[in-house]
């Protein structure tokens, strides 16, 4: 039996509450509630549960536990996120309420003492504590504010802070200390963070990816070029609209791009790729016909409705490089009667055109916002909802598929909401997480 997307959610949520109940269950009230007592106990529960979700934390960025559990890998990622923002502010409560209850200043927090067998097991959780706070800063804070990389290799502290909140738990509390039931407990936490570890170096080793020659690397226009990958040894399930995760060579950066086509035999794809930042540009300048890239995938839920036949009739919107979810839907035998609002800068930025118009005829409306009035046939400035109650009657009753720049996304959504198409009509893929 395949379990829905909704229920596995539930089931997730279910599985995170299930878990922080022995901590809720176990951990014990204070014999006499004061002021300093309450702030303890509250400060330990907040830690325990708060370790709880720092392992979903980890385990929902880890693409290799992801795939196994659900097949929309944005969902986990959107709920990684969410525990970053505030699920790590649980965490935040422990020491903070502890150095209250402690009578500390806030320095205790911070400043690492060994000089005790107590103090280095504090000073686990303050380094702990430490690098959370640099994670928390970068992710919640300044995520939008710095570069992809920056951020990114920010982000591995993450890889230390579980080992140290685990060590500071086993050294330093005394509710492990005097119940054994909760100290095994916290040894099964720890043996499933090294699961999760195992999972992710074995991934990163690259268990489970393909490796495909290159057959072409070429030009489409002046940004976006065409990849042509071949393998002999592996066949891909590729679903219209999914994607994958390319790689230069093992332990490099892996970037991923949607496959435009897959042949029959499921061993060539093609993929088209806007030159934006350094991975793109070396992709573009260095990789050659015979070289070899690391295949991993396919990921991605986005046209599952088209697939399954559930969605209301679909209208599909593209901005730029963003078409390429939609080649494969738009090019098959089925698509004449589609209609695609495709937004580009200029008809030079613009690719497939043809391709589309073939197979769309009237169905294509190209936008062109640098090139106002100059294209006959096709309109000029941006998707706007005059725009699409020209060329669709009954905008409520279909279904939208977008996939574009994020500020575009968020604009037509908008303008669908105001014309009264609801949101579950709506469908959006992130060219970025
Ligand atoms: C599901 C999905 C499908 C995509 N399909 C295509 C496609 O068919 N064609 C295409 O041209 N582009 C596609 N992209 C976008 C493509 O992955 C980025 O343009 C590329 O990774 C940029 O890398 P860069 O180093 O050249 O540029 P950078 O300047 O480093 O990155 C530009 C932006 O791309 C995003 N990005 C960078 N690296 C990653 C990464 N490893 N994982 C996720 N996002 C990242 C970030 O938001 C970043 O700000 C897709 C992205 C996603 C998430």
């Amino acid at each position: 039996m395949r379990l829905s997307e909704q229920l596995r959610h539930k089931l997730t949520y279910s599985v995170m509450i299930l878990m922080t109940l022995p901590f809720v269950v176990f951990v014990a009230l204070p014999s006499q509630w004061n002021a300093s007592s309450t702030t303890l106990y509250i400060s330990s529960l907040a830690g325990f549960v708060g370790v709880i979700l720092l392992i979903w934390q980890f385990a929902l960025g880890t693409r290799a536990v992801n795939a196994l559990l659900y097949r929309d890998l944005s969902w986990p990622l959107k709920v990684h996120k969410i525990l970053g923002k505030w699920g790590t502010l649980a965490i935040f409560f422990h020491p903070l309420l502890v150095v209250y209850s402690y009578g500390e200043d806030l320095l205790y927090v911070f400043v690492p003492s060994f000089k005790t067998d107590f103090e280095a097991a504090v000073s686990w959780g303050r380094l702990g504590f430490a690098f959370l706070v640099v994670l928390w800063v970068s992710s919640a804070l300044l995520r939008g504010k710095i570069k992809f990389r920056p951020w990114k290799y920010l982000h591995y502290v993450a890889y230390l802070v579980l080992p140290l909140v685990l060590l500071h738990g086993f050294y330093a509390s005394t509710t492990l200390a005097t119940n054994n039931f909760l100290l095994g407990y916290w040894y099964a936490l720890a043996l499933l963070f090294v699961c999760i570890l195992v999972m992710r170096s074995l991934h990163i080793a690259g268990i489970g990816k393909h490796r495909f020659s290159v057959v072409e690397n070429s030009a489409l226009n002046d940004e976006v070029q065409l990849l042509r990958l071949r393998t002999k040894a592996s066949k891909l399930r590729v679903q219209k609209g999914q994607y994958v995760y390319l790689q230069n060579r093992l332990l490099s950066e892996e970037h991923p791009f949607t496959v435009l086509a897959i042949d029959k035999s499921g061993t060539e794809i093609s993929i088209a790729y806007k030159v934006v930042g350094s991975f793109t540009a070396k992709l573009r300048a260095t990789v050659v016909p015979g070289d070899v890239l690391i295949v991993d995938g396919p990921y991605g839920f986005f046209t599952r409705e088209l697939d399954a036949g559930l969605a209301l009739k679909p209208i599909f919107i593209a901005g730029g490089i963003g078409i390429t979810p939609f080649m494969a839907h738009l090019t098959s035998d089925s698509a004449s009667e589609n209609i695609l609002f495709y937004a580009n800068r200029t008809p030079q930025s613009t690719v497939f055109n043809q391709q589309l118009r073939q197979a769309l005829g009237k169905g294509l409306i190209n936008i062109y916002s640098q090139d106002v009035g100059k294209q006959i046939g096709a309109e000029s400035g941006y998707i706007t909802p005059a725009l699409i109650n020209k060329y669709v009657q009954k905008p409520q009753a279909h279904s939208y598929f977008i996939c574009g720049p994020e500020q575009m996304m968020a604009m037509v959504t908008e303008d669908l909401l105001s014309m009264g198409v609801l949101r579950q009509q709506i469908f959006t893929e992130k060219f970025g997480f």
